[in-house]
């Protein structure tokens, strides 16, 4: 059995990938509605630490395909570090094919494009990013920590250096005060990245979130699950993609959704207009406890 520093998080699609912790925690970790990581102090794990913890692995688990590289944000290790892992990983696990990674905005902000060419050129093939809102005042409301256009900058800059790209944004996080600008200043960033895959994950503010403290006192009201609705509808139709897998089948969500985009928007949004016209779901309350 593996050690972890836990709690341990990955995306959904990596659920047949062995995790390896190469850094503990989030390098930011002050974003308002998000508590995964909160209970850590961020840590990078040093070169000595991971080849370890490779070599340890690797006797056990040698026939590996792939590989997710945890905790919050990896992307943020040293290049240098990153670049003697991978290349460690490939020459320890014959049968390895993928590598993917979680990376914060600011990680890829922090690194040059010929680092982020050169980790592409090292078998790294995967980065999940979180873009969450492309409003500038609910990025700053949540301390994202980056604007729209830093968060274009970031997505941009890792698609050039040929990196596959997922992303993922959260229906309702700007509350019933602002789920028109939410939807649409979000389409518009996600629309100039053009990421790989894009996924809704949907809010829920878990205890110890400074954002349900928000909520508590009135100051952010949650959407209700046909408000959500309504918002990802204009979201989707706001959206200017190509080629792009789109996903709305995290646990969180109250609704799944699955299609190609721009290429079955128009099927898309008429499944969704036929779910806005069931009137149960117009008297479905807010549950935060959805996930419980
Ligand atoms: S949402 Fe991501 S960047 Fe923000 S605190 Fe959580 S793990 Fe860190």
């Amino acid at each position: 059995m593996l050690e972890f520093d836990y709690p341990v998080y990955r995306p959904p699609s990596e659920s047949y990938s062995l995790i390896l912790q190469v850094s503990i925690g989030c390098s930011h970790n002050a974003c308002t509605f998000c508590t995964m990581y909160k209970s850590k102090r961020y840590r990078q794990k040093t070169w000595s630490e991971i080849q370890q913890l490779i070599a340890e692995t690797a006797k056990k688990y040698s026939r590996t395909r792939r590989i997710f590289l945890a905790d919050g944000d990896a992307l943020s290790l040293p290049t240098q570090t990153l670049i003697q892992t991978l290349e460690s990983l490939y020459s320890s696990f014959p049968s390895l094919e993928r590598v993917s990674i979680y990376g914060g905005p600011k990680d890829a902000l922090n690194k040059t494009a010929a680092e982020l060419k050169s980790l592409k050129e090292k078998g790294l093939n995967l980065v999940f990013l979180g873009i969450e809102s492309g409003s500038n005042i609910i990025l700053k409301e949540v301390k994202k920590g980056v604007s729209p256009q830093e968060m274009i900058e970031a997505g941009q800059k890792l698609k050039n250096a040929g990196l596959k790209l997922s992303a993922t944004v959260i229906s309702g996080l700007g509350g019933k005060m602002h789920w028109e600008k939410h939807a649409i200043e979000t389409a518009k960033v996600v629309s100039a990245i053009n990421p790989d895959y894009l996924a809704s994950l949907t809010l829920v503010l878990q205890d110890g979130a400074p954002m349900l403290e928000k909520m508590e006192r009135g100051e952010i009201q949650m959407l209700t699950p046909w408000e959500v609705l309504k918002e990802t509808r204009l979201y989707i139709e706001t959206l200017e993609l190509s080629g792009c897998t789109y996903r709305s089948n995290h646990v969180s969500n109250y609704f799944s959704l699955s299609c190609v985009l721009n290429e079955e928007k128009e099927a898309t949004l008429k499944k969704i207009d036929q779910y806005l016209a069931d009137p149960h779901l117009k008297s479905l309350p807010v549950d935060n406890n959805r996930m419980l």
